[in-house]
């Protein structure tokens, strides 16, 4: 059985493209809108000579208010149940979030190992945001672009000891 591995963060940060990336096909829906990724979708990754599943999560935003919160905890949990190790994914150039952190709060509970990924972080862009990031207590963030295929080899080597 190919470890499985679930990304997980607010709507917006780049999670449907790296799904993208690490399965190399175009399977999740990527959309300048918000949350178009509507439900969980398994793809077979491959980073180096890595292989594992790999787990899209759903935006959310389009729910009621109300019970926006009870969901994203409902799917978060849901996406960590049988995950090895969870993506938790912020976007470097907005920086932590109200929702990046609410996110954190969730995945603090659980024991599973959480990689902590700075997306959009091309170039030098998003450095303030990784110095946020570091904040949220999940060691030190990997400055990444699913975009531009930056930081996949730091990737790489967090994946390394879990897979
Ligand atoms: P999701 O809602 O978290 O699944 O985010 P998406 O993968 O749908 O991406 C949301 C938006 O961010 C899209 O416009 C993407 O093109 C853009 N995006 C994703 N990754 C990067 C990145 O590394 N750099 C930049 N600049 N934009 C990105
Ligand atoms: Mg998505």
């Amino acid at each position: 059985m190919p470890a499985t591995i679930a990304i997980i963060g607010r709507p917006n940060v780049g999670k449907s493209t790296l799904f993208n990336r690490l399965v190399g096909k175009r399977l999740a829906l990527v959309d300048d809108t918000p949350g178009v990724t509507r439900d969980r979708r398994a793809g077979d990754a491959r980073l180096g000579d890595l292989k594992f599943t790999i787990i899209d999560t759903a935006g959310l935003e389009e729910a009621d208010q109300r019970s926006l919160e009870g969901r994203m905890r409902a799917q978060t949990e849901e996406a960590i149940a049988d995950a090895d190790a969870v993506l938790f994914v912020i976007d470097a150039r907005a920086g932590v979030t109200p929702s990046d952190a609410h996110f954190a709060n969730l995945l603090r509970r659980t024991d599973t190992p959480i990689i902590l990924l700075a997306n959009k972080a091309e170039g030098r862009a998003g450095e303030s945001g990784l110095y946020e990031a570091f904040g949220l207590g999940f060691g030190d963030p990997i400055a990444m672009s699913a975009e531009h295929g930056e930081g996949l080899a730091d990737l790489y080597d967090a994946l390394l000891p879990i897979i």
